[in-house]
């Protein structure tokens, strides 16, 4: 069985080649088929039939035997060691600790399941939006707004309604601005919004499955009638690979506390990065590359006595809310903020695209796309 790579990991990948002879390097991943720009890619697989495959890079292709797929369930500061699983122990001379969050499929696939198995998953998705004629996203985070956006776009027919607990769209990092752009666009590809409202029972009802004439109803009162029912909620950071060895150091989102190194507070060896660093910018994939090569580079700096590197969170931000997918890289609209500023949508158009970012994940794990 192959896996997928995390964000951060992938974006550690160019600079891991610079580290200085005689260091061994280890990547450690658990048993699962998850993988490179898992949530990016996700949101498009279950859209377009093919597209899955694509967004399965194997890690041990890459890095042969300084790849370990196995599950963290432990680490030893004191005696720098991380425990996996099935008992066995890693020594490290330094940590980078990259383990993302998870979610409900689609925005993550969070099954241990081989490779084939979980690109059917997407294929089976695929064909059960088609076959709804009217479609309920659940969460107006990032992801719901994506999801709801991306529907609209690859099946204009459908019948797309978005219901968010919240007056306002996506992260609250965003600027107002931004938010309120993202919403714009989504009322004007023709998706409902209802916003302020919160689904009842959420644990009753089937998602990602054709279920002709479901009835859904808001604590409000509202109901909606649909086909299918995708869940956008919850996304929560994995920290239990450190929870017990950090739990002084986290934040109350469980993400842990690091300096502006990027190294874990208290540990000048041990950084954390992606989704489970916590850092005041929205959680993207974006930023997790940056992040690596903040933390791979004050890794060699440390080694040869140079200064280390400062990360400044949350410079560019870019927020997808529809892709052409069939259009390869040019259909992308997004919105955005450069340094806090708002920025329109044509300018980050070009800076943001999911196909691109798929195609030069696999140029950075030195593999070659399926066509
Ligand atoms: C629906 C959705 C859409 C998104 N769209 C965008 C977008 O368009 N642009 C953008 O920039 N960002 C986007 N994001 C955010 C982006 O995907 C994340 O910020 C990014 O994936 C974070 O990367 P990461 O490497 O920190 O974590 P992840 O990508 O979550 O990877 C973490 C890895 O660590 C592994 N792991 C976890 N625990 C353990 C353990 N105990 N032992 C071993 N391995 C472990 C996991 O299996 C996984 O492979 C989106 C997110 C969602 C949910």
């Amino acid at each position: 069985m192959d896996t997928r790579a995390g964000a951060a990991e992938v974006g550690c990948r160019p600079e891991i080649t610079k580290v200085p002879p005689g260091e061994p390097l280890g990547t450690c991943d658990p048993p699962d088929p998850r993988g490179m720009w898992p949530d990016i890619t996700s949101l498009l697989s279950p859209l377009a039939t093919g597209f899955a495959r694509k967004t399965f890079i194997s890690y041990s292709v890459t890095f042969g035997d300084s790849f370990r797929q196995g599950e963290v369930v432990g680490i030893d500061p004191a005696r720098q060691r991380v425990l996996l699983s099935d008992g066995e122990e890693l020594h490290y001379s330094h940590l980078i600790l990259a383990t993302g969050s998870d979610g409900p499929f689609p925005g993550k696939f969070n099954q241990v399941i081989d490779m084939e198995s979980a690109i059917q998953t997407y294929e089976d998705m695929v064909k059960e939006i088609e076959k709804s004629e009217r479609i309920l996203v659940v969460g107006g985070g990032a992801a719901g707004v994506e999801m709801a956006a991306e529907i609209k776009t690859e099946y204009p027919a459908k019948e797309v309604t978005l219901i968010h607990s919240k007056v306002v769209l996506a992260d609250v990092e965003l600027l107002h601005s931004v938010r309120q752009e993202a919403k714009e666009i989504l009322l004007r590809k023709g998706v409902r919004l209802l916003l302020g409202e919160r689904v009842s029972d959420v644990e009753s009802l089937t998602p990602n499955r054709f279920q002709k004439d479901t009835v859904v109803r808001t604590e409000k009162g509202t109901e909606v009638v649909v086909d299918m029912v995708v869940l956008c909620t919850g996304i929560k950071i994995n920290s239990s690979a450190y929870a017990a060895a950090f739990g002084d150091r986290l934040a109350s989102n469980s993400a842990l506390k690091v300096n502006k190194h990027l190294q874990l507070e208290g540990y000048e060896n041990i950084y954390a990065i992606g989704d489970c660093a916590d850092l005041k910018e929205p959680k993207m994939a974006y930023h997790a590359g940056l992040h690596a090569n903040v933390a791979v580079t004050n890794i060699i700096n440390s080694l040869t006595h140079k200064p280390l590197k400062t990360y400044k969170p949350g410079k560019v931000i870019c927020f997808p809310v529809g892709t052409a997918v069939k259009c390869a890289h040019i259909g992308t609209v997004t919105v955005g903020q450069v340094n806090g500023y708002y920025v329109g949508r044509l300018l980050v158009t070009i800076a943001k695209s999911r196909d691109l970012f798929v195609s030069k994940s696999w140029k950075t794990m030195g593999q070659t796309m399926p066509s």
